[in-house]
């Protein structure tokens, strides 16, 4: 049976399938791109995942497993509201990998999920049932679970990384120099501004070649 380490359900909080399940898409990942965990920056993950629906516990599990984080800047979303991720890892390649329609309809019935239906809490999920449904992805193979592409011509321009500062003359508060917008002929920060619409700085630019 796969093993996920403690930590990794201390570090997420509860028990539940979907962790693990991004626990073993990362840890695929990584072996199908040979390469060890992200010390530094070396990988991204572009989770497919959105906002507004269940199933974002995977993303816990794929930082665990490739200290691939968000805090590093290494996780991108992209909205998409599939169970899916692209990996790229520059110099090794990309893949993306999607959890099977097959392995989601197979444990949709389990006990867990009916309990989350009536708004039971993860954590409040006796610990037997949560077990159970975790031990079904821990025992499954990895072709029971994904689908994996190698995606051969991907490319991504990661954002300029800058360490320069500068004080918004409005808020007085230190913004890095890329963020800074003009307004009224000031530097001002995105929220002194005004400007609603920063969508362009923070979606990340992709292409994925056939
Ligand atoms: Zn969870
Ligand atoms: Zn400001």
């Amino acid at each position: 049976m796969f093993q996920i380490p403690t930590w990794a359900y201390e570090f997420h909080g509860h028990k539940c399938p979907f962790m693990p399940i991004g626990y073993r898409m990362g840890h695929l990942a990584m072996q199908m791109l040979d390469v060890g965990r992200s010390l530094n920056h070396e990988m991204f993950v572009f989770s497919e995942m959105g906002i507004g629906h269940p199933q974002g516990c995977m993303q816990d599990g794929i930082m665990a497993a490739t200290s691939a984080t968000f805090g590093k800047g290494q996780i991108h979303k992209m909205f998409y509201g599939k169970v899916a991720a692209m990996f790229y890892y520059p110099g090794k390649g990309a893949v993306r990998i999607s959890l099977k329609n097959d392995f989601v309809d197979k444990i949709s019935p389990h006990e867990f999920f009916k309990l989350r239906k009536q708004g039971v809490k993860p954590s409040d999920i006796p610990t037997d049932i949560a077990e159970d449904v975790i031990k079904i992805v821990l025992t499954a193979e990895n072709n029971e679970l994904f689908n994996t592409k190698m995606l051969e011509n991907f490319k991504f321009s990661p954002p300029l990384t800058s360490f320069s500062k500068a004080k918004c003359e409005d808020c007085g508060e230190y913004v890095f120099e890329h963020y800074l917008r003009k307004s009224n002929g000031k530097n001002v920060c995105i929220p002194c501004s005004g400007y609603e619409n920063f969508e362009n700085i923070i979606r990340p630019r992709i292409e994925i070649g056939e």
